[in-house]
């Protein structure tokens, strides 16, 4: 159960993700003060990594425009859905807007099936 958690949510990590392996890239090209294309190498790649964190962020912010806001039946806190089944993003109840699917246990493949 654990090993899933709302999708929105691990997009957002990643996203984060993406920053700090940014700013490591960064800091990493500093030890290559003496070797200036190496520095130059890692400092683009931090960069272009921070700069792809920014537009995971952006397209969360407009995959949550389009995710389907629901009350959690189980905490009752508003929380959104993001394709057939999703979680909670605070209790991680298993939601599904597909009532034949109501019941069943959580299982992701149920997005891509169709
Ligand atoms: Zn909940």
């Amino acid at each position: 159960m654990a090993k899933y958690t709302s999708k929105i949510n691990r997009i957002r990590t990643f996203a984060l993700s993406l920053v700090f392996i940014g700013f490591i890239i960064m800091y990493i090209g500093l030890f290559f003060r003496n070797h200036p294309i190496f520095m130059a190498i890692f400092m683009v790649l931090g960069f272009l990594s921070i700069i792809a964190s920014t537009v995971v962020y952006f397209l969360i912010g407009m995959l949550s425009t389009r995710a389907v806001q629901v009350v959690c039946p189980s905490c009752n806190k508003v929380t959104k859905i993001l394709g057939k089944v999703d979680m909670c993003m605070y209790c991680r109840e298993p939601l599904t807007l597909d009532k034949e699917l109501e019941g069943k246990e959580f299982d992701e493949s149920y997005n891509r099936s169709k």
